[in-house]
């Protein structure tokens, strides 16, 4: 049997990067970036203004107080004239500095006259206690990014700030990897559509709207393939279907039991297996594999995951989302769990490493996490208490209250 991180390498091993496609900006947010962004611009494109104010010689100011204000620039205007001794721009946030400028003194600093007739713009007054140095309240040309110079790399969620940074530079349409398609294929029974009454001996197929929630919080597209009942004409034909997707989830059927058709019809398939099992709890059952690309068809990855709904969770949180990750290219595959501070003793008897849903809050002393109260892998309610998972080692071990242990966020 695997380990967890042995089963994560063998995921990552086996999942290809996904196809490249080029989408619009407004349809960017939440996908994966897929080029490296290069500016083919300074920014800013030109020396300007970070104040309303007068660009002038820092050099005036100290010695000649009044100056002769020669133009206006506003922003999305251009200077005309060269700023000389004794001389003016007023100037607007955002507005070219005109040339022989190399300061700018805020308006709050000035007083204006404009009855001097000499003048066509007025004089303007510098406060005698204002301190002028060169370059104050200019950003540079090229001082937050340079022509030629790399953004962003390949490889990261596009959010909010990386839109704008593309929206800036020009990027109106952007490449990134499509996001997978995942069908997911619940079998069982014993399960009724969510909407139905169960029956005697019935439940309802619960698995299917949490994966899809699961795999769409992943950043993947979900299709639902509804419930294939424990018979092996049904469910080897809705695998079928499943297979033509970038990704196949199933759900129940790959334990030990009578009906656990699933590694069977998946094997008649052509899905070659990978893994089957790991040493972790819950979701010992996981079975992994991969349908070979074949002419015309690209790859479909297949993970059968535990019926018992907390299991198939923390299955798919673990190894689908790190396919997901792989697959979109993202970095790194498998972020770095947090640690936190186990906020009560708990005597904890495992024979494999257990996630356990949890609690993590923020404390005086730092993050601290609890357990919720838990019966195991079918008891579902006890998730929506939690907000991550803590991973507890193989073993028997008393855990102080204080101690620091790995919790990955839910
Ligand atoms: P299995 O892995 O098929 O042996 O199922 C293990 C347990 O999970 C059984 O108690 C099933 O009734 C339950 N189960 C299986 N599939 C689902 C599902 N889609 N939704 C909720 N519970 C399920
Ligand atoms: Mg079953």
């Amino acid at each position: 049997m695997l380990t967890v991180s042995e089963a994560l390498s063998a995921v990552m091993a086996t999942v290809q990067h996904g196809p490249v496609v080029e989408i619009s900006l407004t349809d960017a947010l939440g996908q994966v970036l897929a080029e490296s962004v290069v500016s083919d611009v300074d920014s800013p494109p030109f020396d300007k203004a970070l104040m309303d104010g007068y660009a002038l010689r820092a050099t005036d100011v100290g010695g000649r107080f009044e100056l002769e204000v020669i133009e206006e620039v506003t922003a999305g205007r251009l200077p005309t004239r060269t700023v000389g001794p004794g001389q003016a721009t007023r100037i607007m946030t955002g507005a070219p500095i005109p040339a022989g400028a190399d300061a700018v003194v805020p308006v709050e600093d000035t007083d204006f006259q404009s009855n001097d007739e000499t003048s066509l713009y007025g004089r303007v007054t510098i406060r005698k206690s204002i301190k002028c140095v060169s370059g104050q309240f200019i950003l540079k040309q090229g001082a937050a990014v340079q022509r030629g110079a790399q953004v962003m790399a390949a490889g990261r969620v596009l959010r909010a700030q990386e839109i704008a940074a593309l929206a800036e530079l020009g990027y109106a349409r952007v490449r990134v990897v499509r996001r997978p398609r995942i069908a997911i294929l619940a079998t069982g029974d014993e399960l009724v559509p969510v909407s139905e009454i169960p029956g005697p001996g019935q439940i309802r197929n619960s698995n299917e709207p949490m994966l899809a929630a699961q795999v769409q919080q992943a950043g993947a597209e979900a299709v639902c393939l509804g419930v294939a009942k424990d018979e092996r004409t049904v469910l080897g034909e809705r695998i079928r279907t499943g297979l033509k997707s970038d990704f196949l989830l199933l759900s129940g059927g790959v334990s030990a039991g009578k009906l656990d058709l699933v590694p069977s019809e998946l094997a008649a398939a052509g899905v070659q297996q990978v893994f089957h099992k790991i040493q972790m709890k819950p979701g010992k059952p996981l079975w992994f594999g991969m349908l070979p690309p074949a002419e015309g068809c690209s790859p479909c990855y297949v993970f059968g995951l535990p019926g018992n709904p907390v299991s198939s969770m923390v299955c798919c949180e673990l190894f689908v989302r790190a396919a997901i990750r792989q697959w979109s290219g993202l970095e790194p595959v498998i972020p770095a769990p947090r640690t936190a501070r186990l906020g009560h003793s708990i005597l904890v008897s495992n024979n494999r490493p257990t996630y356990h849903p949890a609690r993590f809050d923020w404390a005086a002393e730092g993050p601290i996490v609890s357990i919720v109260d838990w019966i195991g892998s079918s008891d579902l309610c006890a998730t929506v208490d939690a907000n991550c998972m803590v991973c507890f080692p193989a073993g028997d071990h008393e855990w102080k209250a204080g101690e620091m242990l790995e919790i990955i966020l839910w």
